[in-house]
């Protein structure tokens, strides 16, 4: 029976700089993805302003481009404010603390930042704050509560 190489373990731990590659990249791809989404809905609204210059549209058209237009511009204002926390979150991770749990200062693990790149709590820390609100919430029902009885006497 030929010896095979044993399986090397899963777990490697990433060195620093590749995390920071890694985070960085995700970072940036996002933001050129809205920059180009962004650049895209200011090119249609101009395309639309355009044609509406030639157009004669009923009352009830314009009003419904009108309505299309305070929507795309709410879009693009919501990008915007997102293409902020990204610069934000880039400034961050230049300064070496973007990624890391604000509770407990652990690493953030990258498929969560991938799935929320603002996120500033770990998992296990997000999930107890959710459990101590939880808590908080029912302790102030109960609060309430016996605050009825009280008044009972
Ligand atoms: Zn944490």
């Amino acid at each position: 029976m030929a010896a095979k190489a044993k399986k090397k373990a899963a777990v490697i731990e990433a060195p620093i700089g590749e995390r920071y590659e890694e985070l960085k990249r995700m970072l940036t791809e996002r933001q050129r993805e809205i920059m180009n989404e962004v650049q895209g809905k200011i090119r249609d609204v101009r395309a639309e302003g355009a044609d509406k210059d030639h157009e004669v549209l009923d009352p009830g058209e314009t009003s419904e481009v009108d309505i299309q237009e305070d929507i795309e511009f709410a879009l693009i204002q919501m990008k915007a404010e997102t293409l902020n926390k990204i610069n934000e979150a880039l400034a961050r991770l230049e300064e070496g603390t973007y990624g890391n749990c604000f509770e407990c200062g652990e690493e953030i693990a990258q498929p969560r930042l991938r799935a929320l790149p603002f996120a500033v709590r770990c998992k296990d820390c997000e999930e107890a704050r959710e459990m101590a609100q939880q808590r908080e919430r029912i302790q102030a029902r109960r609060g309430s509560a016996s605050l009825g009885f009280d008044m009972r006497g």
